[in-house]
């Protein structure tokens, strides 16, 4: 029996692209093998990954000055793609920290630029975000990184900053495809896949054309978005099967009203959740209701040594995942894309269930 997955990733994946997967595993479409058998030049493989790109194109209505890249080491990988691709050895580059993933990309940035944190919700505790008009962008710096979805602390940009001249970047890893998002705002936008679009392998880089060409000498190949660019990302093999399994899971995003009816599912079920949690004494979000995330929802109960009994009764009860990060503890309910309603309904119905019995 398959059980609700909260996991925050890899992550819950839509049934039917799982059973569609399982079709096809052993013989696709005719051609007598796997897709994981395939060499990457096959025009089989080529139509696969060319049909994966249209459909992110199509989606997201990403621009035609724009590159859509399937790259491998995932997001951390970017954290380092990101100043190599962009900036000079040691020139300035500006940050903004809302938690533990801006906090890893700072750190790794560090050992490639001058990094200039220009807002750090510490203060808050991060449970916010920076005020839009609080957010001033020192116009010599080579980039303005932001994470749009802290996975991890459920904050969330509810805007997108304007920053002039200076491309934004942003880490969309864990909100990527939940609502529509206006490309035309950012430089760069690279999001791993093991969240909303499949499989863990892949991380998409979505970047506009004219930032290309601005590598330095040093990058390695493997995160060279220009020449990664030239070779619609097979300058080496890429990992075939998860650029496949992300194709059947836009086509399913897109089978189900693409973006603006994901936005309507998605803000019904943390309405849903953030809801419960609000309505109750026994539970609480820490996170400022502006700014709450709607894919990763964290919450605690009272005294924490119910945190275990919670987790574990919620196991037994056929809801999967539900452990807080282990840098914060706690419990957090991750409700990407492919979580239904009917998961989230569920996971309220315990809760309640559990406050009646502890509370
Ligand atoms: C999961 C996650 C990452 C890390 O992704 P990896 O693919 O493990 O490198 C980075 N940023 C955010 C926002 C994430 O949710």
């Amino acid at each position: 029996m398959r059980v609700y997955n909260f996991s925050a990733g890899p992550a819950t994946m839509p049934l039917e692209v799982l059973e569609r997967a399982q079709s096809e595993l052993t013989d696709w479409r005719g051609s007598g093998m796997s897709v994981m058998e395939m060499s990457h030049r096959s025009k089989e493989f080529v139509s696969i990954a060319a049909q994966a790109e249209a459909r992110m194109r199509s989606l997201l209505a990403v621009p035609e000055e724009y590159a859509v890249l399937f790259l491998q080491g995932g997001a951390t990988g970017q954290f380092a793609g990101v100043p190599l691709n962009l900036a000079a050895p040691g020139a300035p580059a500006a940050y903004v920290n809302t938690g533990s993933w801006s906090a890893k990309a700072i750190d790794e940035a560090s050992k490639y630029v001058d990094v200039r944190v220009i807002a750090d919700e510490k203060e808050s505790n991060y449970a916010t975000v920076p005020a839009e008009d609080s957010l001033e962008v020192p116009g010599d710096t080579a980039y303005l990184h932001l994470t749009l979805n802290e996975t991890i602390g459920g904050v969330e940009f509810p805007y997108i900053p304007d920053t002039g001249a200076v491309p934004l970047v942003t880490d969309a890893s864990s909100t990527i495809l939940s609502r529509p998002l206006d490309v035309s705002k950012f430089g760069v936008i690279y999001a791993g896949a093991q969240k909303n679009l499949g499989p863990s392998g892949l991380v998409v880089v979505i970047v506009r054309r004219d930032l290309l060409g601005r590598a330095r000498p040093e990058v390695p190949a493997a995160l060279d978005w220009t020449a990664m660019a030239k070779a619609d990302s097979m300058l080496n093999t890429p990992p075939t099967l998860a650029w496949y399994l992300v194709g059947l899971v836009l086509e399913w995003v897109e089978e189900h009203g693409g973006l603006s009816a994901m936005a309507e599912r998605n803000r019904a079920k943390s309405e849903l959740l953030y809801g419960a949690i609000d309505a109750s004494d026994f539970y609480s979000n820490p996170v400022q209701p502006a700014a709450r995330s709607w894919m990763n929802v964290p919450f605690l109960v009272p005294d924490p040594a119910l945190e275990k009994p919670f987790v574990a009764a919620a196991q037994e009860a056929g809801l999967s995942g539900l452990a807080g990060h282990r840098s914060v503890g706690g419990m957090r309910a991750s409700i990407y894309n492919a979580m239904p309603i009917e998961g989230v309904q569920a996971l309220v119905d315990f809760m309640t269930d559990f406050e009646q019995e502890n509370g």
